[in-house]
């Protein structure tokens, strides 16, 4: 990762116009926003820029209206929220570029905040069309970029406007930026990485990637089954893909090449039925499962020397539940292993950085989000980034 500039770069912005790119991509239930957890992360930097005295127009989209108005999905859905969570009035524009944001503009004071439409209400929105480019910026005199989780979309709003006006990375775009450097980019020595969730088919490339950059891989979830059987073992029912154990095979042969250790369960917990606290529950060695058992979590043995190869290690990149972790008792090896990444960042040993959908929301459950150094809540992006690509969003700010 190359420097990009930071809010720090900007000069005098007093009644300038800054264009920015946010997360309003907010869960809601009949027109009204259940969780303001991305408003919440934008703050800092609206806010930031509204006491410098600039003019700020928020710009982001909500779901997938294709490049079309789709009444149900306008961001005049998210004012409320955002004026609650600012604490400040925010007026809402229907447009995203031409007279209307023109005038709007002109009745704007310094430090005052507006919300454009959706953006993909215009169809050279996901184009990343150059005359919708230049159609926005014509408002606007620089651009913030403070949306991490559409930074892997080559789109107008999340890349486009980066490469004709003056860019730089808001507050927490850039806190993401530096978490995942310091995670992958230019980590402290031995790294590890935990991959788990449901299927190796969904991470292929995370976990291809993953073998060349860390010392310890260690795998859970479903996708450790399909490991487990590609090396033979009987995996019963499970979850397993057993057309991909050619692929597991190589992405062993690929780690054993580039001296990554990949830790496998050699314990598991197992059961017939896939429910909460069923009657078969057991714990075996994954030697020992039954026809009719699958293995739902990672057994408690393993779990323990897992805490051990976290204790040597500096670094740790999460991403992926261990265990069916929504049912009990299918949660133990996500919650214990967790508090044990948590516990040692609290002791200041370990830089832990994780991400993914569930892994929010396995984290959250064991309690433990506050003592991660840093918890990445951006979905696709973060995986696209622990696959090792380049985010388009990201390179733009850095050009
Ligand atoms: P993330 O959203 O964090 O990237 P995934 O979507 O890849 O994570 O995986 C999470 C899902 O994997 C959860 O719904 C969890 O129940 C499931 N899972 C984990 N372990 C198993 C298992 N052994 N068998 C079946 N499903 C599992
Ligand atoms: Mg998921």
């Amino acid at each position: 990762m190359s420097a990009f500039k930071k809010l720090d770069d900007l000069g005098d912005v007093t009644g300038k116009v800054a264009l920015v790119r946010v997360d309003l991509n907010l869960p809601m239930q009949d027109g009204a926003v259940t969780d303001d957890t991305r408003v919440r992360a934008a703050a800092p930097t609206i806010l930031e820029l509204a006491g410098k005295g600039a003019k700020v127009l928020l710009l982001a989209h909500f779901g997938r209206p294709k490049g079309e108005r789709v009444s149900t999905q306008s961001l005049s859905m998210v004012v409320d929220c955002l004026q609650q969570v600012l604490g400040k009035e925010v007026m809402f524009v229907p447009e995203i570029a031409g007279p209307v944001v023109a005038q709007s503009i002109g009745i704007l004071r310094a430090g005052d905040i507006a919300v454009l439409e959706n953006t993909r209400f215009w169809k050279g929105e996901e184009k990343n069309d150059p005359e919708l480019v230049k159609a926005i910026a014509a408002n606007g005199d620089f651009y913030v970029n403070d949306a991490f989780s559409a930074a892997h979309r080559a789109h107008a709003s999340t890349e486009g406007l980066a490469h004709v006006l003056p860019a730089y990375a808001g507050r927490s775009m850039q806190s993401e930026l530096e978490a995942l450097e310091k995670a992958l980019g230019k980590p402290e020595r031995p790294v590890a990485a935990v991959v788990g969730g449901a299927k190796v088919s969904s991470k292929l490339d995370v976990l291809t990637h993953l073998v060349t950059q860390v010392d310890h891989l260690i795998i859970g979830g479903g996708m450790a089954n399909t490991f487990l059987a590609a090396r033979g073992v009987d995996v019963g029912k499970s979850l397993c893909e057993h057309d991909l154990a050619a692929t597991a095979e190589a992405i062993l042969d690929k780690a054993d090449a580039s001296g990554c250790t990949v830790h496998l369960p050699y314990d598991v917990v197992v059961s017939k039925e896939f429910a909460a606290n069923p009657p078969s529950v057991r714990t075996c060695n994954v030697h020992e499962v039954a026809a009719d058992e699958m293995i739902l979590d990672v057994g408690p043995q393993a779990v323990e020397a897992l805490g051990d190869v976290l204790k040597t290690c500096k670094t740790l990149v999460w991403n992926g539940p261990l265990g069916a972790f929504e049912m009990a008792p299918f949660d133990q090896a996500t919650v214990a292993l967790a508090r044990t990444a948590a516990a040692l960042t609290a002791e200041g040993s370990l830089v832990s950085v994780a991400g993914g959908g569930d892994t929010v929301a396995a984290l959250n459950h064991a309690g433990v989000s506050a003592d991660f150094s840093y918890i990445s809540t951006a979905g696709g992006a973060f995986l696209e980034w622990m696959e090792g690509k380049e985010l388009p969003g990201v390179k733009a700010l850095e050009a």
